[in-house]
This record gives C-alpha cells, sequence and structure tokens, in this order.
C-alpha cells in the first residue's frame, strides 16, 4: 500500500495528511462526528470525522467494528486522557476506503477471549488472535525465539534442521506414525525429539548445535502439554553438566532481562532430587512467595540434578526416568556397567525449573558404545532388540565420538511463564482442542478408499 505509516509512527507526523490501514475497533456515532478507532499491529487511534468532510461521515456512518479500512487523515495532537494508545494523537478523517466489511464476528475479541467456549474459540482462531492478548503473547513468543537465537548464534551455534519423517525412538512416549506409500506396511514415526539426530551430529563434528525443534508426543492432552511442542534444542560437545547448564543459564538470564523481566536467584539454586522430593514432594516447584506471584515479571529458576537412572515399571522391569542416551554420574559408571545397584545409580540429568513448570531438561550422553549398550542391557533388552533398537548409534559410536550433552526447552511452557497463562493453548498459534481436533481445520478425519489403497491400509471394524 502506498505511502502507509504505522499507527505507533503517527506522532511523528503530527499535521501532516497520512494513511493508515487496519481494522475498525470500535465505533461511536454522535451524529454529527462520528468517532472510531483504528487498529494495526501497532496500535490503535481515534479517528474522527467531522461535518466538513460530508462524504467521509457518509461512509463513516455504514462501516462496522472489524470492516478493514484504509483512511486518509490529517494527524493532530490530543493530549486528554481519553485519547485512546496512539500516543496522543488522532485522525481527522478526509476519505475512507472500504478494503473488506465484515460480519458480525462470533464473539467479542475486544475482550479476554479466554472465556469464551473453547470449540468455537478455535474454530474461529484467525479472529480469537486479533485480540490484545493473543496479539501480545504470540508476538513475545516470536521475540523470545528471537532472542534465544541471537544469544546461541552469538557463542558460535549452529542451526541445524532434522528430519520429521524418521525412525520410532525410545523417548518414553506414543510416537505419531506416518505410513509409508513407497513401502506398503512400513511406518515413519514424528519425531518425539531430535534426540539421536543430534547426537550424531556431534560425531559429525558440528559441535554445537541448536534447532527450534517440533516434538510429537502422542498423550494425554493437558492444560500445559499438546501433541506437538516446540523446543529450543541444543547439543555440545567436550562438555561436562556444569558447562551445559551455565551456558543455558547465561542465556536465559540474558534473554529474559532484556525482555523486563526480573529473576528471583542469581546464579540459579541447584537442589538435587532428593532434597527436592522432600522439600517440595515433587521434582518441580516454585520458589516465588505469595507476593511474588501476583507480579508476573518475577521468574524463580531452579536446577534440579542427581535424578535416579532408572525406576521400575509396572512389569517390574526397569526402564529409565529421563533419557536412555544419558550418562550415569562418574562415580556410578562402574554400576552400570556391571548392572550392580541399579536403584541407586544416579544420571548426569539437570531439568530447569521456573515457576512451579519444568522449563526444560537435558544430559550428558553416553558417548561410548559399551556404556549405551549397559543401559539396554540392564532395561531387559536381548543382544538382537538392542541392535534393532540403537545399532545405528552403536555403529556411529565406532569412529570417534566427542563427550557430549545438551538440553531442550519447551517454548511453550517458557511461554507460559513468561505471559502467567495457565493454558498451553494461549500460547500457541493454532492449538488443538482438548478432544484433539486441530483448530480451525478438520483434522482428524478419515482418508479416503483411494489413498488407503494406495499405502495398503485397511480400516478394522
Ligand atoms: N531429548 C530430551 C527431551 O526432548 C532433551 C535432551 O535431553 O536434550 O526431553
Amino acid at each position: 500500500m502506498k505511502n502507509r505509516i504505522y499507527i505507533k509512527d503517527l506522532k511523528e507526523s503530527v499535521g501532516k495528511e497520512v494513511v493508515i490501514a487496519g481494522w475498525v475497533d470500535v465505533r461511536r456515532d454522535q451524529g454529527k462526528m462520528v468517532f472510531f478507532d483504528m487498529r494495526d499491529m501497532t496500535g490503535k487511534v481515534q479517528c474522527v470525522t467531522l461535518p466538513v468532510h460530508p462524504e467521509a461521515i457518509i461512509m463513516a456512518k455504514e462501516i462496522r467494528p472489524e470492516w478493514v479500512l484504509e483512511i486518509k487523515g490529517l494527524v493532530k495532537e490530543r493530549n486528554d486522557k481519553n485519547a485512546v494508545q496512539g500516543g496522543g494523537v488522532e485522525i481527522e478523517v478526509l476519505n475512507i476506503e472500504v478494503l473488506n466489511k465484515a460480519e458480525t464476528l462470533p464473539f467479542d475479541i475486544t475482550t479476554d477471549t479466554s472465556e469464551i467456549n473453547e470449540e468455537t474459540r478455535l474454530s474461529y482462531r484467525y479472529l480469537d488472535l486479533r485480540s490484545d492478548r493473543m496479539q501480545k503473547n504470540i508476538r513475545m513468543r516470536s521475540e523470545f525465539v528471537k532472542r534465544v537465537r541471537e544469544f546461541l548464534f552469538s557463542k558460535m551455534f549452529t542451526e541445524i534442521e532434522t528430519p520429521l519423517l524418521t525412525e520410532s525412538t525410545p523417548e518414553g512416549s506414543r510416537d505419531f506414525v506416518v505410513p509409508s506409500r513407497l513401502n506398503p506396511g512400513k511406518f515413519y514415526a514424528l519425531p518425539q525429539s531430535p534426540q539421536q539426530y543430534k547426537q550424531l551430529l556431534m560425531v559429525g563434528g558440528m559441535e554445537k548445535y541448536f534447532q527450534i525443534a517440533r516434538a510429537l508426543r502422542d498423550e494425554d492432552l493437558r492444560a500445559d502439554r499438546g501433541f506437538e511442542h516446540t523446543q529450543v534444542d541444543v547439543e555440545m560437545s567436550f562438555v561436562e553438566m556444569e558447562d551445559v547448564m551455565n551456558l543455558i543459564e547465561e542465556m536465559m538470564t540474558t534473554v529474559v532481562e532484556s525482555m523486563g523481566f526480573v529473576i528471583k536467584q542469581k546464579p540459579f539454586p541447584r537442589i538435587t532430587y532428593k532434597e527436592s522430593m522432600e522439600k517440595y514432594g515433587a521434582d518441580k516447584f516454585d520458589m516465588r512467595t505469595e507476593e511474588e506471584k501476583k507480579d508476573k515479571k518475577i521468574l524463580a529458576y531452579a536446577w534440579v540434578v542427581n535424578f535416579p537412572f532408572f525406576e521400575k515399571t509396572d512389569e517390574g522391569k526397569w526402564t529409565f526416568t529421563h533419557n536412555p542416551f544419558s550418562m550415569p554420574i562418574p562415580e556410578h559408571i562402574e554400576f552400570l556397567m556391571k548392572g550392580e545397584n541399579i536403584e541407586n545409580i544416579l544420571t548426569t540429568q539437570y531439568d530447569l525449573v521456573c515457576n512451579g513448570y519444568e522449563s526444560g531438561g537435558g544430559s550428558i550422553r553416553a558417548h561410548k558404545p559399551e556404556i549405551l549398550e549397559a543401559t539396554y542391557k540392564v532395561m531387559g533388552y536381548t543382544k538382537e532388540e538392542i541392535e534393532d533398537r540403537i545399532g545405528h548409534m552403536l555403529e556411529a559410536f565406532k569412529y570417534g565420538v566427542p563427550s557430549h550433552g545438551g538440553i531442550a526447552l519447551g517454548v511453550e511452557r517458557n511461554l507460559m511463564n513468561l505471559t502467567g497463562e495457565t493454558y498451553l493453548r494461549e500460547v500457541v498459534s493454532f492449538p488443538m482442542t482438548r478432544g484433539g481436533k486441530t483448530a480451525v481445520m478438520n483434522a482428524p478425519k478419515p482418508l479416503e478408499e483411494k489413498q488407503l489403497k494406495e499405502l495398503g491400509i485397511k480400516i478394522g471394524k
């Protein structure tokens, strides 16, 4: 659009004729004069139509909320306290061009839309996104990711993408699977995390990797958990626990402080899993006082370390608590190798907790094939099963592997802390409903007969 300027910049154009474009927010018809607020991605401004511009008045009487307009007008100073956002200016309308009309919206977007029925809100998510709160949340998410990227680039990290169509990984959840047309009866799995690829990147000499990665897990949905989430996924070579924890601590501090947040305690307190269970009865906790909880700008980070490596399954077998690719703490490698004292083996896992949520977690990895193999033996895998599951990792680890470790930080969980939201859907552009239905679009849905045939799939009754 020619010469369009943003509403936030109007104050620099006082006395000038400008063009703005956006949505009609609210309209007040006072007979001789019509007032309406215009909204673009940068703010709102009041527009006034005066009797001296009769054509503009006629048009202004016709327009309705959420119509999309291009307005030519004169920027005027306005210092009274009724002036809407837009920095003490208003626009005297000279001409209104209607770019698009709007029907009455299914719900009011000028209020906090969290009260609106979820199904309705998500069917019309694109309207919901126009509300102040959603605009703020989604933009804050972008700001957070941008600052994380900038920090990691400043520390010599390389951003690398890893495949979405991949092999099922033993990450502890159910996989989403994708049928292969070229290989009927065979399936890809969508990644629960880029865990193995990022380790293979370390084998590949990349040394410092990160990715804003999508992770997919077919788990029951909860307020703070969706089928897909985004993580800041990091892996580094030649590091010990302290190196990763210190880097991530510096990253979070740099990022959130630059966004105006206050960290309750620096350096982040470190607490063992055992102490955490004794003190809080859980491995995630909120260290803020009741007073501090009311202030949305306070972030109470803590590290939890010394987690048990294994726990018993319902069937009485050993399974990993966090990550099968982890290294035990150095003093316990011996136990693992001998398959002794399993219940007491501690892992190099570190979890970052913030305001009651787990905001990230990672570990130092077993980079020697015999250590990784020993973990799978403890979990009761036979030689053949180990080969089938992680044979490619054991093979890769034969060819000169740096020690390495990493972490993944949940973007949504972190944004929930920054925005003060208690539901994941408030920080995701197009979240699913509680029943696992996509926003706006109609998935999941049946495939056509032809597609099923192509994939060699028969649906059971
Ligand atoms: N892969 C782990 C996860 O997604 C994180 C990590 O250990 O780096 O939870």
